[in-house]
């Protein structure tokens, strides 16, 4: 897993001793000078993780950082401000800026590289979202970029899982100026909790009595449920150790006791901005899964995807042995609705037809929009004289009650033929299915149509 470290650094000898301890861990590193050439690298998208000093002349680290977090082209790249200071004072303007980590110079290499290697691995999985997201751009989805940058952090829901009462009575009562929080002192109860919360961030203490705080972050991020959820741990510095260890196994953020009331603040803050930002963006992606396969005027499935699907279910239906049966569903004289009463009327029409196809059908039916006022109904483990009942049924669910239009003004009769029949034998070609069905259709409309034909095999 190899990125690329942007290091920033008015001082060439510091960026130096950090490129080169980088490039040992097989980094990739650029360096620049000052925030004005580091922004237009970040800006370029050619940086994963920024090591980002603080003192510069022009601008310095904290505007850097401000700015990259507030450009929607920058702000989910993790950023670690690199300080000779260390004054709460100091790492709390950082965090305030957006900052995602503070390195304390001279920097420890153990905790360099684990920070690096934790960060990677996060904007590793949101680059991967963010180029699937990027489809549900092109199809016109909002841009989660827009929110992510406008987000404030505030308002999440947290799990505390502490067992000391002084430390969770403190953390809460901080936490809880900004947040919803529920501390859970039992830690054997915390992964059934956690996981039936929805929470936006779990925080984990390493103190705790005989048990070991690492195992639930490791369990929490196995656990389907809690898999997204950020991990804050807190610990004593005499467990520091064990908070590098944490990093390797994806806990994303810590802080050490005593515990810093605008530190801890902050980092929780940017834990769930990050939450909400690929939360957001995973979203994205599932809807825009679902328009790739569904007809956006009846919700129901589009042809491409009927294609794909009937195939998988002929071939399940042959191995299995079971029957198949496919109907396709035409509106009768169409064409004089829209002619007659408009094209939206038509529209109507369709939806509701669809609607009513959704409540004669079973959950393991596949309905699709084949063409215009064209329907497919795929029913698995279903013979000719079931299949007929239902098609029957169908076409009575639509002759039977009118239609509305004109936003209910106006009621029209609607009529459908249909055609039906089944999967003939091991290994028929799905076209020469939908062939039968099709002539079947040609048959009920040139019989007078508002009927049903079938067509045995
Ligand atoms: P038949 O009884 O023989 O099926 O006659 P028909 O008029 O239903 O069939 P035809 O295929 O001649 O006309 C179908 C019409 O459906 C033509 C087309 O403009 C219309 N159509 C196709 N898609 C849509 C749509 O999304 N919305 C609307 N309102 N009309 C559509
Ligand atoms: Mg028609
Ligand atoms: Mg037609």
């Amino acid at each position: 897993m190899s990125a690329r470290i942007l290091v920033v650094d008015d001082v060439p000898a510091n960026v130096k001793l950090l490129e080169a301890r980088l490039s040992a861990e097989y980094f990739d590193v650029m360096t620049a000078s000052n925030g004005t050439e580091a922004l237009a690298l970040a800006r370029r998208a050619e940086c994963d993780i920024i090591l980002l000093d603080v003192m510069m002349p022009d601008m310095d680290g904290f505007e850097v950082c401000r700015r990259l977090k507030t450009d929607p082209a920058t702000h989910h790249i993790p950023v670690v401000m690199v300080t000779a200071l260390d004054s709460p004072a100091d790492r709390n303007r950082g965090l305030e800026a957006g900052a995602d980590d503070f390195l304390t110079k001279p920097v420890s290499d153990v905790v360099l590289i684990a920070r690096v290697r934790s960060l990677t691995r996060l904007k590793m999985m949101t680059d991967e979202l963010r180029m699937r997201a990027i489809t549900s751009l092109e199809i016109g989805m909002q841009a989660p970029e827009r929110s992510a940058v406008a987000d404030t952090g505030k308002g999440g829901r947290i799990l505390l899982v502490d067992d000391r009462e002084s430390s969770y009575e403190r953390l809460a009562t901080i936490l809880a100026a900004e947040h919803t929080i529920d501390v859970e002192p039992n830690p054997t109860e915390a992964l059934f909790h956690a996981a039936e919360g929805n929470y936006d961030l779990l925080i984990v203490s390493l103190d705790l009595n005989n048990f070991d705080g690492l195992r639930l972050c490791s369990q929490a991020r196995s656990l389907e449920r809690t898999r997204h959820v950020p991990i804050l741990a807190i610990a004593d510095p005499e467990n520091s150790t064990r908070l590098l260890r944490g990093l390797e196994i994806g806990v994303n953020d810590y802080l050490l006791r005593p515990v810093d009331k605008i530190e801890l603040l902050a980092r929780a803050r940017t834990q769930i901005r990050r939450r909400r930002y690929t939360d957001h963006l995973r979203d994205n992606v599932q809807n825009s899964i679902e328009m790739a396969i569904t007809d956006a005027l009846t919700g129901l499935h589009n042809r491409r995807y009927m294609e794909s699907h009937l195939a998988t279910l002929a071939e399940q239906a042959s191995t299995r042995g079971k029957p198949l049966a496919l109907m396709i569903l035409d509106i009768d004289y169409f064409k004089s609705i829209n002619d007659n009463y408009g094209h939206d009327a038509g529209d109507d029409v369709l939806r509701e037809f669809a609607v009513r196809v959704r409540k004669s059908i079973r959950g393991i039916d596949l309905a699709c929009r084949y063409g215009g006022e064209e329907f497919v109904i795929v029913m698995p483990e279903t013979d000719l004289h079931v299949a007929g009942m239902v098609a029957e049924r169908l076409r009575r669910s639509i002759a039977g009650e009118p239609f509305a239009i004109h936003k209910g003004a106006k009621r029209i009769e609607v009529t459908i033929s249909i055609g039906l029949t089944t999967l003939e034998q091991k290994g028929e070609a799905v076209g020469d299915v939908l062939k039968r069905a099709d002539t079947a259709l040609y048959r009920a409309k040139h019989d007078g149509r508002n009927r049903v034909v079938s067509h045995a095999a």
